[in-house]
């Protein structure tokens, strides 16, 4: 037996409402827009998004979103060898790389420390970034993590971590509102907060 149309309909709903800051509603709306609209605008979404998750993966050294092995910053040799950026998550990465202020390294953690939804240390990659401190030479780890309780809790888990290591630890100035996700902030105010970074004790 065939499905009727509005199984069909329940089915992509159903999709994008397991997407962020999605509802039912947005869901629903996003649905009937692609379902009335010239084939080619859903075929064009469906086909980008499968082409992207075919050819892009992490990258083995930062996991940072790449379509090689390694990505292309930890592949650029001119990047200041000094410097590593702990981030949430690789967009992150590409805000940061949008405001041009930092040349640096990164190690995306993918994720944050979070009780409530139970999301451990060892969800994230936290054993990786011991083990490029403890190899790679850098002598300034910059905890660029959300202003927010999670942000916080995973910054001190840090320093507790890499405390045998001799780095220096920065978290990013003010300027950012707590509670706001970095992903939102401008790239000036984001430039700010590199610039203005101070010792994490
Ligand atoms: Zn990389």
């Amino acid at each position: 037996m065939s499905l009727n149309h509005s199984d069909y309909v329940k089915d992509i709903v159903f999709a994008f409402k397991k997407l962020p800051g999605i509802g039912e509603r947005s869901a629903r709306r996003l649905a009937f827009y692609l379902l009335s609209q010239n084939e080619s605008v859903a075929y064009d979404l469906a086909d980008a998004i499968k082409n992207a998750k075919q050819n892009i993966k992490l990258c083995k050294n930062c996991f940072n979103l790449s379509s090689d092995d390694v990505c292309h910053i930890c592949n650029n040799p001119s990047r200041n060898h000094k410097q590593l950026c702990v981030v949430e998550n690789p967009e992150i990465i590409y805000v940061f790389e949008k405001s041009g202020n930092y040349n640096g390294y990164y190690h995306v953690l993918h994720g944050l420390i979070n009780p409530l939804e139970g999301i451990a240390p060892s969800d994230l990659r936290l054993r990786e970034l011991t083990g490029r401190v403890e190899t790679g030479g850098f002598e300034e780890i910059i905890l660029a993590l959300n202003p927010n309780s999670n942000g916080e809790a995973t910054s001190i888990y840090i320093q507790k971590i890499l405390s045998p290591y001799n780095v220096r630890m920065s978290i990013l100035a003010r300027g950012i509102p707590i509670g706001s996700d970095l992903e939102y902030v401008d790239k000036d105010t984001l430039s700010e907060a590199i610039n203005y970074r101070k010792k994490f004790d």
